[in-house]
């Protein structure tokens, strides 16, 4: 199956020159959705990243991720945007092209020693995915690789993510 045919592109969304790659038309697909998400799990397991964890990053990190841990006989673990989560929160602040941003996770979401994935819908500059794996990796968790349904590879986000293997779907 072409995922990509899925994959809706809209032009200057959010702001004036940005090409938006819109997954909501491949997540309403059923045979789409199905496709993608065992994909994603036969790629992990034959990479042998098996974790106990995946990581999923607000907010369409959570409509993968959720999936493929289900896949995977792991566990979810949401990370969010500040003040989302209810209790005691670890938290990860990050640059962004103008300021910064800061992304949270429960504190007794994990421990030392697990085995982490990190998943996200896109990696473009990578600095989200990259965030993401500071706070596991504050934590003492293992970071066994990242997943990303798509790849921006022009704005090379990969070389700004620490040394793990990374899977990844579709490319432009
Ligand atoms: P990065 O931190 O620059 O790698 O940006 C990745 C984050 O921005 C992810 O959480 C994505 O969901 C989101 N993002 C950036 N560009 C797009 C896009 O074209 N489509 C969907 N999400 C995007």
């Amino acid at each position: 199956m072409d995922l990509k045919s899925l994959i809706r592109d809209i032009p200057d969304f959010p702001k004036p020159g940005i090409l938006f790659r819109d997954i909501t038309t491949l997540l309403r697909d059923p045979e789409g959705l199905r496709y993608m998400v065992d994909l994603f799990a036969n790629q992990i397991k034959e990479a042998n990243l098996m974790a106990d964890y995946v990581v999923g990053i607000e907010s369409r990190g959570f409509i993968v991720g959720a999936p493929l841990a289900y896949q995977l006989g792991a566990g979810f673990i949401p990370v969010r945007k500040p003040g989302k989560l209810p209790a005691a929160v670890h938290s990860v602040e990050y640059a962004l092209e103008y300021g910064t941003d800061c992304l949270e996770i429960h504190q007794d979401a994990l421990q030392s020693g697990c085995r982490v994935l990190v998943v996200d819908d896109l990696i473009a500059t990578g600095g989200t995915a990259a965030a993401t794996a500071k706070l596991v990796k504050q934590i003492g968790c293992e970071l066994v690789g990242f997943g990303f349904i798509i790849e921006l590879r022009d704005l090379q986000g990969r070389k700004h993510l620490p040394d793990a293997p990374i899977i990844t779907l579709v490319e432009y």
